[in-house]
């Protein structure tokens, strides 16, 4: 690994929780940025980092074999869209899907909780990043009851256990996409209260942010303290070597996107991507077919018939 991909390595271990038992929320400043005093400096790790991005991406895309599955969660205005953005900036899009789960539909809700997510997620060769995820069924619908209650669940199966059951239904659902090639890297974005409510505020102030403001996030800011305890025990159940999750501070965004591409540069790192190699009977009939198109003669007919026709 050369220095700079090892410094961005470090970077993102800073932020990596890893076997998560004895988590801690409040061991994470959402201001912190990490060394980086201001975002000029940090541009051009940035730039370099999403650029190394898009070259890692064309070889996962070639070799086809390790799929690599990004999950973002956080509270409104925490800058989930502008992160997959900016990181995704340098990535083909025909190597890499996003999907943003909503509320749940009927059809959906019809279903186990992490069927609509499953038939998403991505296929070898390819980053799937998932905005939101199933962790809003211990997230929003651990935080409001009633949404549970419309789940629709048998009711003898909705015990106090409800939330260690489905902690230990994901921990062993990302250890089974782990054992088949899916690597899963999962990040929540932490933004301070304070910061979101500026962020509001310039969603009002200004015309083109209008769109994106809406008085149900507002509302949900009274739940604050039930969702951060909701995220510190997710946390904790859920963040496992194989399937780790980044707390990565969210108060400024330029730092948010650099722990970001670089986790998923670490990601990558590891997987010894590379291009196929041809085989030396495949490199005979490659130079075959070069020699015979090289050789072929132009059809003139072909030609003069297409010039007849205009
Ligand atoms: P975002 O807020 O992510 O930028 P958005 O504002 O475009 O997206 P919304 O219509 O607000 O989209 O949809 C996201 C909402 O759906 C969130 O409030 C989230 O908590 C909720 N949601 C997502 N998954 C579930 C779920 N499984 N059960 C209940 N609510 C869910
Ligand atoms: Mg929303």
């Amino acid at each position: 690994m050369n220095k700079w991909l090892h410094r961005a390595a470090k970077l993102a271990e800073a932020f990596q929780v890893g076997d998560g038992k004895r988590f801690r929320l409040a061991s994470i400043d959402p201001r912190d940025t990490g060394g980086f005093d201001s975002k000029r400096k940090s541009q051009a790790h940035l730039a370099r980092a999403i650029r190394l991005l898009g070259e890692l991406q064309e070889k996962l895309y070639a070799q086809d074999r390790w799929a690599l599955l990004l999950i973002f969660q956080a509270m409104d205005a925490a800058g989930k869209d502008s992160t997959i953005k900016h990181v995704m900036s340098g990535v083909n899009p025909q190597g890499c899907q996003v999907y943003s789960f909503k509320a749940p539909s009927d059809e959906e809700l019809d279903h186990d909780f992490m069927w609509r997510t499953t038939y998403r997620l991505p296929e070898r060769g390819r980053i799937g990043i998932f905005n939101r995820s199933y962790y809003e069924e211990v997230l929003v619908v651990r935080v409001h009851p009633e949404i549970l209650a419309r789940e629709r669940l048998p009711a003898r199966l909705v015990t106090r256990d409800i939330w260690r059951e489905r902690y230990e239904d994901i921990n062993a659902f990302e250890r089974y996409l782990t054992r088949n090639g899916t690597i899963v890297r999962k990040f929540f974005l932490h933004v301070s209260p304070d910061e979101q409510r500026e962020r509001f505020l310039a969603r009002l102030d200004e015309p083109g942010k209008n769109w994106k403001f809406s008085l149900a996030d507002v509302r949900e800011r009274n739940h604050w303290a039930d969702y951060m305890d909701a995220y510190e025990a997710m946390i904790r159940h859920t963040s496992t070597a194989d399937a780790p999750w980044y707390v990565v501070p969210a108060d400024h965004k330029w730092f948010t996107r650099l722990v970001v591409v670089s986790a998923i540069l670490e990601a990558l790192a590891f997987l010894d991507l590379a291009f196929p190699t041809v085989e030396p009977d495949r490199l005979k009939e490659l130079e075959a077919a070069r020699v015979a198109l090289a050789n072929e003669a132009p059809d003139v007919s072909a030609a003069e018939r297409a010039r007849g026709s205009t």
